[in-house]
């Protein structure tokens, strides 16, 4: 068995493992996908020390770091279950796809989240040309620019009202007949002088021309007429959705939205049970983030390790 079995190859997982086996635990990654979200990105601007890079580069990068160490990566690996230990000590067990059980005295569970996808002619054939996910990380690529969002709760409102100050002119478009952000964000996003709101309004279709978008088509839910709107960019902000389904039945804690809920440590309400990254209740899903996750469940598997006799 390993000591240490993390499950999911994203920037999260890929250092914790790190972490785990410069302290000379037995460490092995099972991921679907080495990399994760990283082979979907194109640019990467948001690194500190490192000014530019694309997500498949950082994903070769961090599967060459992973390769210096004793580390059993698995890739193409797919988690089903999760078996926790019957006692602190004991062995969890995570069976995969492909039939095979792995064991091991403690788990790090980085299986990251997805945006969900609108699924609209357009949206596939434009993405990184147009169609982006993260106000964060793209916004300034679209600076001055006519942009739209897609999506009225929390998080579409808040791009809005980020992006509408880097970008020349937001249209938000909500399918509901009325907007579902707090209402101190509609204030401020009403307050802003280059934004326009549609409510009741269906995207029907991404559009575009020489491999970018070129605009979008919105039909209005009540008549049924459909308009086209200029512009160069479209943000899809209706929900990012934790990869956890295999962890339903499992006796570890998830949120309301499915994430695993964890405590400042990394910590889950499993004993030497970890979670780590996007997957996880800690807010802002960045690289960054889910790295510095990465290595604080590292960490906080070897002090559980050290402090807890195997049963
Ligand atoms: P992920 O990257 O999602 O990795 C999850 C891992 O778990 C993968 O290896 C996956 O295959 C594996 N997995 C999932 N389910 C299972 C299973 N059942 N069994 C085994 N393995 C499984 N962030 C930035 O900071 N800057 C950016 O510029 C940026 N741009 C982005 C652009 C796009 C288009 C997208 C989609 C995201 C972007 N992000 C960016 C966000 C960033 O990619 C994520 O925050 C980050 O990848 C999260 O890392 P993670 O390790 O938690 O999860």
């Amino acid at each position: 068995p390993f000591e240490v079995l993390v499950i999911g190859g994203g920037p999260a997982g890929a250092t914790s493992a790190i972490y785990t086996a410069r302290k000379g635990f037995r460490t092995g990654i099972a991921a679907e996908r080495f990399g994760g979200q990283l082979h979907d990105t194109l640019g990467i601007e948001n690194l500190p020390g490192t000014p530019y890079t694309e997500g498949p580069k950082l994903a070769g990068d961090l599967e060459r770091h992973v390769g210096e160490y004793d580390i059993d990566l698995m890739n193409l690996a797919r988690a089903i279950e999760l078996v926790p230990a019957k006692q602190a000590g004991g062995l969890h067990e995570v069976k995969l796809a492909n039939g095979a059980s792995l064991k091991a005295r403690s788990l790090i569970l980085s299986t990251g989240a997805r945006w969900r996808n609108l699924g609209v002619p357009g949206e596939a054939d434009y993405r990184n040309k147009g169609v982006a996910y993260c106000p964060h990380c793209d916004g300034p690529l679209f600076k001055g620019k006519r942009i739209a969002v897609i999506g009225g709760g929390n998080s579409g409102v808040e791009a809005a009202i980020d992006l509408a100050k880097i970008v020349g002119h937001v249209t938000l478009i909500e399918y509901d007949d009325k907007l579902r952000a707090d209402a101190v964000l509609q204030a401020k996003l009403n307050s802003m002088d280059n934004v326009a709101i549609i409510t009741g309004g269906q995207t029907t279709e991404i559009t575009g021309a020489d491999g970018k978008v070129n605009g979008l088509i919105v039909k209005d839910r009540k008549t049924a007429e459909e308009r086209k709107i200029e512009l160069e960019g479209v943000f899809i902000q209706i929900g990012l959705v934790p990869n956890t389904e295999w962890l339903q039945d499992s006796g570890l804690e998830l949120s309301k939205h499915g994430e695993i809920v964890t405590d400042g440590e990394g910590r889950t309400n499993l004993p030497g049970v970890f979670g780590a990254g996007d997957v996880t209740t800690v807010s802002y899903k960045q690289i960054v983030v889910a790295m510095g996750e990465g290595s604080r469940a590292g960490l906080s598997a070897f002090d559980y390790l050290i402090r807890t006799e195997p049963a």
